[in-house]
């Protein structure tokens, strides 16, 4: 008997509960990968995620290939590829990982009603977050909007089940389907070639993603607390996420992992074991609120920001865009998405709230730009974060919120390491002007070098006249419901 299993964004042997019930189903599986650059609309893979996807794959592919079975490869509409090939198999059962994404479960509904007209089922297991997400209701019954009380749910609800581990040898079809090629799929950038530093910086498949993890939790869990804020820090953080949104590690894998490493750390340090807990729970979050809000890529969670007056601002956009804003943190964090394709969290939060405040340009055209531009962009955390900065969303972050990225810049790179590295023109500015070289006396900019408007721009809005255009554009949006 020979079982197909449909391969998403679970892209790891480990801990994957698809492959694992489709062994336990079959004594053959087939696992497929199908490209289908349709369905997913505006929210089929960017460009980043795609560089990511191929090499994801290709590891994937030859980890399959050494326990026996093939990755077959199709390119085109998944509900039809699919059928066709659980028919041409003889397949009876498919089995895949549950989704998130409201296109991907209408496909999945789609793929469900044909394998069933013709006698066959697809089974969906959850593959991605740590608990099952339509459980999880406060105590009332309703949905939580809220990020800390659905936090506490989720800490008093029993373990997650513990992790798979990976299968050591897998039986594949005695007759193998046709499969595409995955360089004759070009997902790589080719003139210009854009993905130089991506490539020095990561490894995409299960392998790397282990290696990061153990690297991160053998040297830096006991520091994150302090250190996940600092931009500068090339340790701070795990950079995990395009990992974990590639399914290439499962987050119940890394919540076991952090737990067994907190374990080894003394009481005292274990400190940043909650607060890494406390991140991977905002993953599950957005991940629920997508499944109970469809609409969010698009509409804000709170209705009446639909009619927020947003400018309509190509030049400020592209200037956004390409790191040009005049505001040094700004700046820095669009330059590190750009060569790296990932952005440190606090930078994601300090450009997103100036495009959305300080420049008024809606949060749906920073979510297009970081979705293209992003490896691990994840509709999911993509959208409830963009709607968390601007405020629109259902948690607790008020409207009236606007983060000034100069107080910010010098609180969180206070040394200047980052705006340093990815705005080498300011680099010989003093700390004291490094977040708002505007301001520093001509006599600062000359010793350092820079002419304002030559070699770095002027802020495109300034800060005081941005933060209040915004307060009142959104003041006067949500009186008038
Ligand atoms: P760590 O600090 O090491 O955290 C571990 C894991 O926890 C992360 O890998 C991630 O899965 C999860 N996590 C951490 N912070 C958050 C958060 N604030 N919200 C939800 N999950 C979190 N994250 C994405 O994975 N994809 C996106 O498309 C994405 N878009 C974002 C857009 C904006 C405007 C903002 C403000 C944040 C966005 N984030 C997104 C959340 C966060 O910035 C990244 O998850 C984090 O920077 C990834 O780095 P890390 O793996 O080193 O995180």
């Amino acid at each position: 008997r020979l079982a197909l299993l449909w391969l998403r964004q679970d892209l790891r042997l480990a801990d994957n509960q698809a492959l694992h019930a489709a062994m336990a189903d079959a004594d053959r599986v087939l696992p497929v990968f199908v490209l289908d650059q349709e369905a997913g609309g505006p929210w089929a893979p960017g460009g980043a995620s795609l560089w990511w996807l191929h090499h994801s794959l290709a590891a994937l592919g030859e980890a399959y290939g050494k326990l026996g079975t093939r990755l077959i490869l199709r390119r085109g509409d998944a509900s039809t590829i699919i059928t066709e090939l659980a028919r041409e198999t003889g397949a009876d059962i498919v089995h895949c990982g549950m989704a998130h994404e409201p296109w991907l479960r209408r496909l999945d509904a789609g793929v469900a009603a044909s394998l069933q007209a013709d006698g066959r089922k697809l089974a969906t297991h959850r593959v991605a977050t740590l608990f099952d997400l339509d459980g999880i209701r406060s105590k009332t019954g309703t949905r939580y909007g809220v990020y800390t009380p659905f936090a506490n749910t989720c800490r008093a609800l029993p373990d997650p089940e513990q992790p798979l581990p990976a299968p050591k040898k897998i039986a594949g079809p005695v007759r193998l389907p046709n499969s595409d090629r995955l360089e004759d799929w070009c997902l790589l950038p080719t003139a210009p070639d854009w993905a130089g530093s991506m490539r020095d910086t990561w490894t995409p498949g299960e392998v790397g993603a282990s290696r990061r993890l153990h690297d991160f939790l053998d040297s830096r869990l006991d520091g994150y607390g302090a250190s996940r804020d600092i931009p500068g820090d090339p340790k701070g953080t795990s950079m995990l996420s395009p990992h974990l949104h590639w399914g290439e590690l499962s987050a119940t894998q890394v919540w076991y992992a952090a737990r067994e490493a907190a374990a080894k750390l003394n009481g005292v340090r274990a400190g940043g074991f909650e607060r890494f807990q406390g991140e991977l729970l905002w993953h599950e979050f957005a991940a629920y609120l997508l499944r109970h809000n469809p609409a969010m890529p698009e509409d804000p969670l709170r209705p009446a920001f639909a009619r927020l007056p947003w400018r309509d601002d190509a030049k400020g956009l592209q200037a956004w865009q390409r790191g040009r804003t005049g505001i040094p943190i700004v700046d820095a964090g669009m330059r590190q998405l750009w060569q790296l394709g990932w952005m440190h969290n606090r930078v994601r939060m300090i450009t997103a709230s100036y495009l959305v405040k300080h420049m008024l340009v809606s949060w749906q055209q920073g979510e297009a730009w970081f979705w293209d531009a992003l490896v691990d962009a994840d509709l999911a955390t993509n959208s409830a974060s963009w709607q968390w900065v601007a405020g629109t969303g259902t948690d607790s972050q008020p409207f009236f919120r606007v983060f000034n990225p100069v107080t910010q810049g010098r609180k969180f790179d206070a040394d200047g390491l980052y705006v340093r590295q990815y705005v080498p023109e300011l680099k010989s500015l003093p700390d004291r002007w490094l977040h708002e070289p505007w301001a520093a006396p001509d006599v600062v900019l000359k010793k350092a070098g820079i002419v304002l408007d030559h070699d770095y721009p002027r802020p495109i809005v300034g800060l005081d006249e941005g933060r209040d255009r915004a307060l009142k554009a959104f003041r006067e949006t949500v009186q008038h419901r």
